[in-house]
């Protein structure tokens, strides 16, 4: 009874022939076009399908005899396993001590083909052999033998020996030498290794051992071996239509509709080959700097569009060329410190701040130092935020980080879909600043173009059609106007880069560099008022480059495709909002300026320009304490505490079209050496204790803000009042 239960289920398995649809599947091929219709790839096939099925009889005997003697010697005489290949493969397999072949005899390719069962273990073995078996009850050899052929990978995305004819020669399958024919045959081995279109020395070491071997079985005679072994290996190479490899492959890779015939994408071929070129060029001349790779990607503005994508140096390149750099997980270093400068203007730190440019021990929560050092080790004591974010000064950036917040910024990074930023803030601590969470060139360039488009993120495109994006508003249109303009200001970048530098463009264009530690990586991302463009240069295995900088690596080739991409016409002015304030404030303190203050004039979203008026310029003396310039012109004898922001009767407005928690208030205190402990506290409620900063989630109200200091002499406080609406 027991073996009529297991019996039953496999007799039966064994007497349903295979499904009809599985082995046959319908034929499809389409077209990958640029923006303007031009063919990037024909892409012959997709899910193993072939571009058009040969019967058995239209393939010549050359291609059926090299195939078996190559894949599968003894085809006619097993019943779809051969017990000989399999223990001659398990035998070699174990005392290699690992899987090299599989013994596999061409009805198990097939029924692997059919099965797409992924990754190779014992248990997808069975199932393939089991398969293989059934096949064999229901077809016989010539169908094994054509379903075979007319769908077996032969690399470069071809599948199927029409597909691979057309493809490699130019031509159908009929028309094939024998040389040729043999060439196809090796390739099922491995495509990858055995691509002729990269390896043709040993594309012939192999095709030579099948003609040995066809002359030594007397397949064929001297004559026709003559012939073909003499036969150079040529292939119809102006026939490859292979554009935008990194691209195509990258299209492919997404959840798109593939029954159609043609699939209209976003690139720009000539820009696309243009820029192909610049990066091939570029990293040729660094390459003694050890710089090996690169990528770019170009945005539209308005559409999101890509409008290029070059993922590496040379696609065929057998050192990584197929990776693409564009979507590679890099540490982005100072390209990502624009956003914590966009965090710090939507919570009320202006370009103004002032900041103190020095070596800074920064105590983390957990009690250990982070200790953050600028590039080249240089230093400038007093800096405004707007030439700490221009000259990529890393300490102030830190400092901003820890008055921000470090998950603030994490949750900010988010709201741009980075979607390589996914451990944990406390991972990054305040690094993140920095630039240590790896992201992709891609979705950095396109966080780029929020900033381009007024403080609204959209998805980028790759398929051109109508379809609009819907767009997130993720900051404010002032604040993303004065990053723009801290970022396309020259003068912000001199403390750092000199006049000269080539980030200076003849017309108006926002950009940054980045370096990480050890010069690993190197990017340069920016944008005009029409595109946007990410540059990334450095190598795919992560060793590091001598000695080249933004300045000397990426910005260069930024510069060069700006300049291509504008050849035309010149991009206009960034547009400003009417409810941005200009006002003139001291150029080195930040303040209203006084009599004797050098003045220059800054930006300001209404509310938080400086209410105080420079007094240090006239004194002459400036005292510093960490991060706040003491004014020493005060009379401290009659204050020992004094509420920095907000000032007495300030009114905050709440901007509706931004998440409220990426709006909080900044609370800043000065306490001077008599005062040994204080508090901040809101309506009588304590918000923290011997902190200097604060950071505070603004409620719609009016609002008391004290501190109360403790000194030797007794209690000394301060007090303001301010309304949120
Ligand atoms: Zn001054």
């Amino acid at each position: 009874m027991i073996f009529i239960i297991i019996l039953l289920p496999i007799t039966v398995f064994f007497f349903i022939p295979p499904d009809h649809n599985l082995l046959y599947p319908e034929f499809n091929s389409f077209d990958i076009t640029d923006r303007n219709g031009i063919t990037l790839r024909h892409v012959l096939s997709k899910d193993y399908r072939t571009s058009s099925w040969k019967g058995i009889k239209e393939i010549p005997p050359g291609i059926i005899i090299a195939t078996i003697v190559r894949e599968d010697k003894r085809f006619f005489l097993h019943k779809g396993v051969d017990p000989i290949a399999m223990a001659r493969a398990i035998y070699g397999n174990i005392k290699a001590h690992k899987i090299k072949s599989g013994g596999s005899t061409i009805t198990m390719q097939v029924a692997k083909i059919v099965l797409n069962k992924r990754g190779r273990n014992l248990l997808t073995k069975i199932l393939e052999i089991i398969y293989a078996l059934k096949l064999e009850m229901h077809l016989n050899k010539a169908e094994i033998l054509e379903i075979y052929l007319n769908r077996t990978p032969y690399g470069n995305q071809t599948y199927g020996i029409e597909a691979a004819s057309q493809f490699y020669y130019g031509k159908p399958v009929e028309h094939l030498s024998l040389s040729e024919a043999c060439v196809l045959s090796i390739i099922p081995k491995s495509p990858s290794i055995l691509n002729p279109l990269r390896n043709k020395e040993l594309i012939k070491k192999e095709r030579d051992k099948i003609l040995n071997k066809l002359l030594r079985m007397g397949l064929i005679d001297t004559l026709t071996y003559d012939c073909a072994i003499n036969e150079s290996i040529e292939f119809n190479e102006k026939n490859f239509i292979f554009n935008a490899p990194h691209f195509v492959d990258f299209i492919l890779s997404q959840n798109i509709d593939k029954n159609c015939s043609k699939i209209t994408s976003t690139i720009d071929i000539n820009l696309q080959k243009n820029l192909e070129k610049m990066l091939f060029n570029l990293i040729k001349n660094l390459k003694k700097y050890n710089v090996n790779q690169g990528a770019i990607i170009v945005l539209d503005n308005k559409t999101g569009e890509i409008l290029a994508m070059v993922g590496s140096r040379d696609y065929f390149d057998e050192d990584g060329g197929q990776v693409n750099g564009c979507l590679a997980p890099r540490q982005p270093g100072s390209s990502l410190k624009p956003f914590l400068y966009i965090l710090a203007l939507s919570n009320g730190i202006p370009m103004s701040y002032l900041m103190n440019d020095t070596i800074t021990e920064f105590k983390l929560s957990d009690g250990t130092i982070f200790a953050p050092r600028n590039f080249g080790d240089k230093y400038h004591r007093l800096v405004r935020a707007r030439e700490a974010l221009g000259s990529s000064f890393n300490v102030p950036a830190v400092h901003i980080l820890n008055i921000v917040g470090v998950e603030k910024f994490y949750n900010f990074l988010n709201t741009l879909h980075l979607s390589t930023i996914r451990k944990q803030p406390n991972f990054y601590g305040l690094s993140l600043s920095l630039g240590s969470a790896e992201v992709k060139l891609l979705e950095l360039a396109n966080a780029y173009r929020a900033i381009a488009n007024k403080g609204v993120w959209t998805d980028y495109k790759f398929i051109r059609d109508s379809r609009k994006k819907i767009g997130e508003r993720v900051f404010s249109e002032e604040v993303a106007y004065i990053i723009t303009d801290v970022l396309s200001d020259n003068s912000s970048r001199l403390k750092a880069f000199g006049d000269d530098s080539p980030l200076n463009l003849p017309f108006p264009c926002a950009v940054k560099t980045g370096t990480t530690k050890n010069f690993k990586d190197n990017w340069c991302v920016g944008f005009t008022e029409k595109y946007t463009v990410g540059v990334w240069v450095g190598n795919f295995d992560g060793s590091p480059m001598n000695g080249v900088s933004g300045i000397s690596g990426a910005a260069p080739l930024f510069r060069d495709i700006m300049i291509e991409l504008h050849r035309r016409e010149y991009p206009g002015k960034f547009e400003r909002p009417k409810s941005l304030i200009q006002i003139k404030i001291c150029a080195k303190t930040g303040l209203i300026p006084g009599k004797n203050c050098s003045v220059i004039e800054e930006l300001f979203v209404p509310g938080t320009e400086p209410k105080e008026t420079c007094n240090y310029c006239n004194v002459g003396e400036v005292r510093y304490e960490p991060w706040r310039i003491v004014p020493d012109c005060m009379d401290k004898s009659a204050k020992n505490i004094y509420i920095l922001h907000p000032q007495d009767g300030d009114i905050f407005k709440l901007d509706p079209q931004i998440p409220y928690r990426n709006q909080a208030i900044a609370f800043k205190v000065y306490i001077d050496s008599t005062i040994e402990s204080f508090s901040i506290k809101l309506n009588g409620n304590t918000l923290c204790k011997n902190t200097t900063t604060f950071l505070w989630q603004p409620k719609l109200g009016k609002y008391e803000l004290e501190v109360i200091g403790n000194s030797r002499t007794g209690q000394k406080s301060e007090k303001i009042t301010f309304t949120v609406f």
